[in-house]
């Protein structure tokens, strides 16, 4: 295993850590307006992401997007974990299942959107169908030049901003159900948010619930006639690479509360000394450095394997193991750094505190901890212990 930064992905590194740094003086104005970020810091986000480069790693260069390796992506989501609020989120970018697009679709659709012109959101939660996303009960029927498309999408990322969203509704074919993903242009006479709740975190965007009882023409298929029924497919691929993200971020943001609890303890006296001379300070903050490193090498290593080429089975239980670990300790590791702030760091304006917050969502959206757990138990029954246990990627080619 070999770590070691090409000069391209140091450079890249470098850049996004300046771009991490511009967001960070921002946060505590984002979090004391609910989230609403004002038009011209939008800007100046989405200004600074294109400068350094940031925008669609996960998409072709001839789309406009960074064509980026996985652990090109690693290193950039661990900067962009490093800043609270969700304020990289600004930055836009299109999800990975639009490169699956027809070419008029491409045109229309993922060209717009990393341009900054459009912006998507993603709809396949719904009440009954979380964990499970089998159980959609979201309805495509054939009507004449296209789909009836009835249904209702819970957490919709962005869908309060969204132009379009990117929906997934079964298709009725006789007795089969075939889940398909639609892009849904909006607005659209029958499609409107009944519900948008407020959530723990305070994020630019919200997570809006959605009714659908509209019409879309036959081109609304994601990919074109032939991937009826491919939808989980798609879906698949957002996940694996979404997980390895959040891993990522979780590295980032583990680094950032050490950084600032370290700056915080070896300053801040009491009894007449730097509190980071009591071990009961410093021996979490401990921990969290060994927690941050782990998560760091774990994600690091599974995006190695996602570039080598690894089996895709290994691939998806390593990113679960990504995602678990680097999502869990993440969490116990911002505690650990309220801890040692005091009261401090039950204020928001303290980055511990949001960061108490915002990092439990990680451990509940892009399949819960429960979820990546059976994901890496059924590895270890199916690929076996040392397939899934594997760090040299030969052994999981
Ligand atoms: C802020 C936010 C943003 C989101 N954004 C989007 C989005 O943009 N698009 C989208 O489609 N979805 C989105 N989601 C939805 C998210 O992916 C789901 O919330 C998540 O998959 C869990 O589903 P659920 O909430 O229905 O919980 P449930 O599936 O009902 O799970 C409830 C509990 O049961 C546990 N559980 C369920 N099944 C099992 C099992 N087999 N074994 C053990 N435990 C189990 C779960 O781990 C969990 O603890 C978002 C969610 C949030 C909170």
């Amino acid at each position: 295993m070999d770590f070691s930064l090409t000069p391209e992905q140091h450079d890249l590194r470098l850049r996004a850590r300046a771009f991490a740094d511009a967001l960070l003086p921002y946060e505590v104005a984002a979090e004391e307006s609910g989230g609403k970020v004002a038009p011209e810091v939008k800007a100046e986000v989405r200004r600074l992401a294109q400068e350094a480069r940031l925008i669609g790693g996960n998409h072709a260069v001839e789309h406009g997007g960074q064509g980026w390796k996985m652990m090109e992506h690693v290193i950039v989501h661990e900067e962009l974990g490093r800043i609270t609020n969700g304020l990289w989120w600004l930055m836009g970018g299109g999800y990975n299942v639009l490169a699956l697009g027809t070419p008029e679709q491409i045109e229309s659709y993922l060209l717009p959107t990393l341009a900054g012109e459009r912006a998507d959101a993603y709809a396949v939660t719904e009440r009954n169908a979380g964990s499970d996303a089998s159980g959609i009960e979201a309805t495509a029927e054939r009507v004449p030049g296209g789909f009836h498309i009835t249904g209702e999408k819970w957490f919709v990322t962005s869908g309060d901003h969204a132009d379009y969203l990117i929906v997934m509704a079964n298709v009725i074919d006789g007795s089969n159900r075939l889940p398909t993903l639609f892009l849904v242009d909006l607005p659209l006479a029958g499609v409107e948010i009944i519900d948008d709740p407020t959530f723990t975190h305070v994020f630019p965007d919200g997570h809006p619930t959605y009714r659908f009882d509209c019409v879309v023409p036959e081109s609304a298929v994601l990919g074109g006639p032939d991937q009826i029924g491919q939808g989980d497919a798609g879906q698949h691929a957002w996940f694996v690479e979404e997980r390895i993200h959040i891993a990522a971020r979780c590295v980032g943001a583990m680094q950032r509360l050490l950084d600032e609890a370290v700056g915080w303890a070896t300053t801040r006296e009491q009894f007449g000394q730097p509190i980071m001379d009591f071990q009961g300070v410093s021996f979490p903050l401990a921990d969290s450095a060994a927690d941050c490193v782990a998560a760091r090498l774990l994600t690091y290593q599974c995006a190695q394997m996602f570039d080598d080429g690894a089996a895709p089975k290994l691939i998806h239980a390593r990113a679960a193991m990504a995602k678990l670990f680097a999502s869990e300790r993440a969490y116990v590791c911002a505690d650990r750094a309220v801890q040692v702030w005091g009261g401090r760091g039950y204020m928001r304006r303290n980055a511990a505190e949001r960061f108490l917050r915002e990092l439990r969502v990680d451990r509940i959206w892009e399949g819960t901890t429960e979820i990546q757990r059976l994901i890496v138990g059924n590895a270890l029954v199916k690929r076996g212990v040392s397939a899934t246990l594997a760090v040299d990627t030969r052994e999981t080619v």
